[in-house]
């Protein structure tokens, strides 16, 4: 009946260390119908392979390599029987140590993404033991060998028809009705050669997605540090509400707008499949948390604030634009050839302003590569400027309803860059000092959200 099968996924903090692993468990063990559990790395490792994966020298090695061995053996030497995971980690140790040698000779993005799929492999390996050590039927499952890629190895591409036809691998070890899987978030192979690969960063939770669509579960359970989706980061506005249930659109406006507590792609599988998605806070399971759905009753005019760090503004100005065509095609066309990601624009009669995300833009070099700047300059004059934040207001028929521009009246103190309104009904952004950013939110939070 795979139709009662759930996906429950553990975030880094989630399995930080001993006690924490021991939440999951409970939580796990406490329902049977998890049939498959997907990890994160220990809080703090991928960051810590991240830099071994960028190549340093042999002093920095050390310690970074020190620096994880510490926090894995403080889990491993809290289980009753730790000498046989020990060394299975010592052996992860070793391979990390020979692959950072070689990146800091020369690195690459597949040896990269070897390095840091340790992060996962090193936490599914202790919890499956720990598992084990509390007498609960558990199956360790390398996730390479079901997650399916092509392209990019920092950010592949799933494959997902070779990913679904990888079904059988992990139903045939719950066939059973009592074994649960376990297996690694973010990481995957790709498909010419089987080569590691990682889905990018935050990407577990796409990989539950991924799986609950695989084993076709009625559910996937995302565990973190956060009793479920709230109206803005509550590590930003304590007075931040829990959001009960919000639809599928609604979330991934959310995602796709900064809110870390759900990677953005994760959305995709579950909607594809309609699959219900559940996000509560793994130290604390009673507090409940968010549903997110394929639709909700009476979703409301406003439903969130989300937010994008550094992100850079482009402005072309130029009077060959005034009454002329084909001026934006120029402008995107060379955007293309350089693989320019662009997020919002906004256009007057002599000019153009488009927002741009670092990180999608593999950070601030290429906004500022010579010849694109020359390509565009071509076109009119150009201006770059860093140290923003897109600040999005999340909601429902924004571009239809009244009262959606008096919500921005609170804004009057602080000034604003750039306003992007009537491109989607979900979401109103607004472009402000990356300084200015947290206290823009709390301004807007108070007046929507905390009346
Ligand atoms: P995990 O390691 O479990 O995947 P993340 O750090 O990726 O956890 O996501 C959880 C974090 O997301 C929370 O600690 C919180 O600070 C942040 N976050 C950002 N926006 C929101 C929001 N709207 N609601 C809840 N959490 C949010
Ligand atoms: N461990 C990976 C990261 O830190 C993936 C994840 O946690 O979702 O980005
Ligand atoms: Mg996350």
């Amino acid at each position: 009946m795979s139709q009662d099968y759930i996906v429950a996924k553990f975030g880094g903090t989630s399995v930080a260390d001993y006690d924490a692993m021991l939440n999951c468990f409970n939580i796990i063990n406490a329902n049977p119908q998890v049939k498959v559990v997907i990890l994160s790395a220990s809080a703090g490792v991928t960051n810590l392979l991240v830099e071994l994966a960028a190549g340093c020298d042999k002093n920095k090695r050390k310690e970074l390599l020190e620096k994880i061995r510490l926090i894995q053996f403080n889990i491993i030497n809290r289980l009753q029987f730790p000498e046989e995971i020990a060394n299975k980690i010592e052996s992860c140790l070793r391979h990390i140590t020979s692959l950072s040698e070689a990146a800091s000779l020369a690195t690459n993005e597949a040896l990269a993404a070897a390095i840091v799929a340790h992060g996962e492999l090193m936490s599914t390996m202790i919890f499956t033991h720990l598992c084990k050590e509390q007498g609960c039927k558990v199956e360790y499952l390398d996730a390479r060998e079901v997650i399916y890629t092509t392209g990019n190895f920092s950010e592949a591409t799933v494959d997902l028809d070779a990913t679904l036809a990888n079904a059988h691998k992990v139903t045939s070890l719950i066939a059973d009705g009592t074994t649960k899987v376990i297996t690694q978030g973010f990481i995957s192979s790709q498909l010419d050669e089987g080569k590691t690969a990682v889905l990018g960063r935050g990407g577990s939770d796409y990989s539950a997605a991924l799986f609950a669509e695989i084993i076709n579960a009625k559910e996937c359970h995302i565990w973190t540090d956060v009793a479920g989706i709230y109206t803005t980061d509550p590590r930003i506005v304590a007075n931040a509400q829990r959001i009960e249930h919000i639809s599928f659109k609604e979330a991934a406006e959310m995602a796709i707008f900064g809110a870390k507590v759900l990677h953005p792609a994760t959305i995709l599988p579950a909607v594809r499949s309609n699959i219900p998605v559940f996000i509560g806070n793994s130290k604390n399971p009673d507090l409940g948390g968010t549903w997110v759905t394929q639709s909700v009753d009476n979703p409301p005019l406003f439903r969130g604030i989300a937010c994008k760090r550094n992100q850079s503004l482009l402005t072309i100005s130029s009077l060959k634009m005034l009454g002329t065509s084909g001026f934006l095609s120029k402008v995107f066309n060379i955007f293309t050839k350089y693989n320019v990601v662009v997020d919002c624009v906004t256009t007057s009669e002599v000019a153009i302003a488009i927002t741009l995300d670092h990180k999608q833009n593999k950070g601030q070099a290429l906004l500022e590569n010579p010849a694109l700047i020359t390509e565009l300059e071509e076109l009119g004059k150009v201006k770059i400027e860093h140290d923003y934040s897109l600040i999005a207001l999340i909601g429902n028929n924004l571009t239809a309803t009244k009262g959606v521009a008096s919500a921005l009246e609170t804004l009057d103190s602080y000034p604003i860059r750039m306003i992007c309104q009537g491109a989607s009904d979900h979401n109103i952004c607004v472009l402000v000092k990356a300084d200015q950013a947290d206290n823009t939110i709390k301004s807007l939070h108070a007046a929507l959200f905390e009346k």
